[in-house]
């Protein structure tokens, strides 16, 4: 699964100022899997640390599922993990992290020795990661991720992105979620190409790493990308990349259009869970499009629902819900067989419980997710994103989250939560939207807040808008 055959001999793997040579990596893993060896399941305080690769990567050749813990987790989020994983140890470097009372006990990876060669070798269905979803719309889910889920998802995102050890891969994203942990590390050592991870997704860094370093291939969820933007002279500097990609939340077609035109590149949008790793994108070789996913990557397929159940055409038009039949699909919620169940139709598609169109030509557009971005009002179905990227075209607007509240007639209500500069009130701002869409989709009130409630990931957690 680390893909024995193709890496640089070269490779290295830097994460801040530290990096390691690939065989001095593997040398690292096999004295951590020979320690942890026969181990139910291992935690790992998942900082940005060349310690939580070494550890991971352990846990990978020991056939121990690993269980990356966010650092900065609050204790209630702690405890919930680690009860719910069962995780019996406790990997980080000295110093890091002091387990408290009633947590596994720590094994420093920092102080082990180095093993002998390892064969990475567990079988293909045996799980190698638990992965906590993000929490933007409840407690964190425990999702079982298969080897062969992993190796099938990083082959076809090589394939769509022509990711080749001659490329050097940059980001700064966090190292306990899918997107910097498997696609950001896992993803840099199958195909074999260089790892600069800058400790923390910053505009400078990422344009240090562009000068310094060769960065040619770089991912970001939307608020680095926002951040890149905001500094023109980085962002001119990616200009020498080969591939700028943004996944894990909407890309707002004014970012998506400001990075286009700083950097030169129209930036590779693509589409995941936690779940499902990634299903959809655009590709390195042909179109980008500002609003839109992509296509299916090469093994999978999508279909779009209707609430009832019922088909939805393809006419990039009518809303659906995203149903997907894909080789990188997880095996289950840990612990929540309901949970689990629920998320799959009678006849086995999985229920992504996002609400998506798919057009004539196959191009995905995300509409958002059911259960938070879809109001009902007056018999309307709105989608929150459509009236979101009207509010962003405002110049004054930065951000914008747009949700139902409840209303006596009309059943729900647009309302907006906008985060904006000088110039930009509520009358203006809803004005503004009248002039570019529907009447009905036009927010009823607009609250100008200081900043959008955020997790890790940059996600906006809507379920706080408005405490
Ligand atoms: P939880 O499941 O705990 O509520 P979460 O769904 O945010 O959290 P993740 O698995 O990290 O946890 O994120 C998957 C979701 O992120 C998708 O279901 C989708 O709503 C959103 N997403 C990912 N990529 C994109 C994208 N390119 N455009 C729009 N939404 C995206
Ligand atoms: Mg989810």
């Amino acid at each position: 699964m680390l893909g024995a055959d193709g890496p640089r001999e070269d490779q290295s793997i830097r994460v801040g100022e530290r990096g390691l040579a690939r065989a001095e990596l593997l040398e690292r893993a096999a004295g951590v899997a020979a320690e942890i060896a026969g181990a139910g399941a291992v935690a790992v305080h998942a900082t940005a640390s060349v310690e939580t690769v070494v550890a991971v990567v352990g846990g990978l050749l020991a056939g121990v599922p690993v269980v990356p813990l966010p650092p900065d987790s609050g204790p209630d989020e702690r405890a919930h993990i680690l009860g719910d994983s069962g995780a019996g140890l406790l990997l980080a470097a000295r110093g890091a992290y002091e387990p408290v009372k009633g947590e596994p006990p720590l094994v420093p990876v920092d102080e082990l020795g180095r093993g002998g060669p390892v064969k990475d070798e567990a079988p293909g269905d045996a799980t190698a990661l638990i992965l906590y979803t993000s929490g933007t719309t409840g407690a964190p889910k425990g999702v079982l991720v298969s080897r062969s889920a992993i190796a099938a998802g990083l082959d076809a995102l090589a394939a769509a992105w022509e990711w080749t050890p001659d490329d050097v891969l940059v980001h700064g994203l966090p190292l306990f979620h899918v997107h910097g942990l498997v696609l950001g590390v896992l993803g840099a050592l199958r195909v074999g190409s260089p790892l600069v991870h800058t400790g923390r997704p910053k505009a400078e860094a990422y344009a240090a790493a562009a000068q310094a370093d060769g960065g040619s291939l770089f991912f970001g969820v939307p608020t680095v990308w926002s951040r890149v933007c905001a500094e023109p002279e980085a962002a001119r500097a990616l200009r020498g990349a080969r591939l700028l990609v943004s996944g894990s939340a909407p890309l707002p077609v004014p970012v998506f259009e400001r990075l286009a035109d700083l950097t030169g590149h129209r930036p590779v949008e693509r589409y995941g869970m936690t779940e499902t790793l990634i299903t959809v994108s655009a590709r390195a070789g042909g179109e980008r499009r500002p609003g839109y996913v992509g296509l299916p990557l090469p093994g999978v397929e999508t279909r779009l629902a209707a609430e009832d159940g019922g088909p939805v055409p393809a006419d990039g038009e009518t809303p659906g819900e995203l149903q997907l039949r894909a080789p990188m699909l997880f095996g289950g919620y840990l612990n929540r067989p309901e949970a689990t169940a629920a998320s799959f139709t009678a006849d086995g598609w999985f229920r992504t419980g996002d609400i998506a169109t798919i057009g004539p030509d196959g191009w995905h557009r995300i509409v958002g997710r059911a259960s938070t971005d879809l109001i009902k009002s007056g018999g309307y179905r709105i989608g929150a994103g459509e009236v979101e990227n009207a509010l962003l075209a405002h110049p004054a607007v930065r951000e914008a989250a747009v949700v139902g509240t409840p209303h006596p007639d009309l059943g729900e209500q647009v309302t907006a939560y906008v985060v904006a500069g000088t110039g930009a009130d509520e009358r203006t701002l809803i004005d503004f939207v009248a002039e570019r869409l529907s009447a009905h989709k036009r927010p009823r009130t607009v609250h100008l807040v200081e900043a959008l409630p955020r997790n890790a990931m940059g996600k906006v957690v809507k379920t706080r808008l408005g405490g």
